[in-house]
Formats: C-alpha cells, structure tokens, sequence
C-alpha cells in the first residue's frame, strides 16, 4: 500500500464542501441512510439548456473552496454509529485521488460501504477498491452554449466548453475503474423525449458492455414539475426495454435545496 498516497495531517483542510447526513435515492443502494462528502473542483461545466447549469454549480462552474478536514468526516461517523454507508460526490471526486484514498482506508476500518458519484473523467488507483462506482456519463446535451450566463453572470465563452469537453466520454477512465473497483452502474439521465439523446446513451452503453441490470435510467430534472414531465415516459420505456429505473425522490421532497 502506498504511503504518498495518503493523508497525514488530519487536521488540514480538505477540498470538501459538504458533509451531511441523508438518505440515498438514486441507484442501487436507494434508501440507505448515508454521510455525503461532497468535493469542489469538476472537470466539467454542464449546462443542460432548459435543464439549467450543474445543480452543484458551486463545486464545479463556480467551485467554492473546501472548509473541512478529515477529523470533521471521522466526527460525522462518530456522531451517527447507525450508518455504514458513504456517498462521495461532487464536484468530480477523482479530481481528489489522495482524499478519496484515505476515504478507503476509513471505509474498510470501520466496515462502510462507499459509494462514488462520478462522471468518469479519470481512473484512479485506491488501496482498497471502491465498493460502487455510479457512473453518470455527460453527453453531448450537457455542453455550454455560448453566449448563455453563468450562474454567477459570467458569459460562457469557447475556452469554457473546451474545457468541458477536454474529459468528457473518457472511456479508457471508465473502463479500467469498472474492470478496477468492486461494482458499478450506470446512471444516465434522460428526459424521455431527446432521441438523439437516446442515441449516445445507448451506444455508451454498448462501448462500456453495460449489462442492462447495471443500468439506472434518471429521470431529468431539479424540480417536482419537471419531473413529473419525464416520468410517466421513462417508465413506461424502461419497463419496455428491461433496464432500471431510479426515480429521484430526494427532488420530489426537497427540490433543489443544498445538502439534501
Ligand atoms: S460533471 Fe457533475 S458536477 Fe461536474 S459540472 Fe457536470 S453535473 Fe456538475
């Protein structure tokens, strides 16, 4: 196991903007009451047109510095013996390999499962293999306009989808995590209308041998209203063509409310 790989001051602060309790509703582990870590820092800069920019836009459009330390994880573990379950999201966690490392460490000391939100830019290496990669691939939907504001009023401009772009569909990332870590699924989200849409995901699906139990089909969305819109369509068509579908109910209940 490699020590440069770790974290020795524990009392550092960490790229972490959030650390919450919750309840996970997406994927595979729904309704596990979990600790999140949410990271700053994203290879990305979604904008999803109607759908509007990143919903942790903090963390990646416009990434906030990190305000807690390893010692403030420990304590939210300490404070909630109940739950054995870790959602590590972003912001891009990967961006993090030495945080997400150490994550493992105490993942396997204290029996936690974790689970790591990731849109696949990079591969990393842990001591101790990752127990769920949940995968949620940006597509050609998710690339800024240019001309169209920022959440903070900036103007996006060439430079800022270039740099979306830069690690988007890593396929090389993905696929040596998957073949790397203990397990995985795909979560793409999709409106049940955007054929072309459709399209990619389904040949990301191909490209990555995807088995359709490994994948979770989102509605899209931040608000109930939109999502009740993409509902009664992606149901009936993930009913139809056998994969799995993970419906969101952190958004029916609280919307687009932070640390939720
Ligand atoms: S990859 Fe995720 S965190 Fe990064 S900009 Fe896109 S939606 Fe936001």
């Amino acid at each position: 196991m490699s020590q440069n790989n770790r974290i020795d001051d524990y009392n550092k602060n960490l790229p972490i903007v959030e650390i919450y309790t919750a309840v996970q509703s997406e994927g595979s582990r729904a309704g596990y009451p979990t600790v999140v870590i949410r990271t700053t820092g994203c290879t990305h800069r979604c904008y999803f047109g109607e759908g509007g920019w990143c919903d942790s836009w903090y963390t990646s459009i416009h990434p906030e510095k990190g305000k807690f330390t390893f010692n403030d994880i420990i304590k939210m573990y300490d404070d909630n013996p109940h739950i054995s379950e870790m959602m590590l999201t972003g912001g891009s966690p990967t961006m993090h390999p030495k945080l997400v490392n150490e994550l493992t460490h105490l993942a396997h000391d204290r029996n936690i499962v974790i689970t790591i939100e990731t849109e696949g830019s990079h591969f990393i290496a842990t001591d101790y293999p990752i127990d769920l990669l949940s995968i949620s691939p940006k597509f050609s939907n998710s690339v800024p306009v240019v001309g169209v504001e920022t959440p903070q009023g900036r103007l996006t401009d060439e430079r800022m989808i270039k740099q979306h772009n830069k690690f988007r569909l890593n396929y090389e990332a993905m696929k040596k995590s998957i073949a790397y870590h203990t397990d995985y699924h795909i979560k793409p989200v999709w409106d049940g209308k955007d054929e072309n849409a459709l399209v990619e995901i389904l040949e990301c699906i191909n490209t990555l041998n995807v088995p359709k139990e490994k994948v979770w089909f989102m509605p899209a969305g931040d608000s109930r209203e939109a999502l009740f819109k993409s509902y009664p369509i992606l149901f009936d068509w993930v009913r139809d063509n056998g994969f799995r579908m993970t419906w969101r109910p952190h958004i029916i209940a609280f919307e687009d409310q932070r640390e939720v």
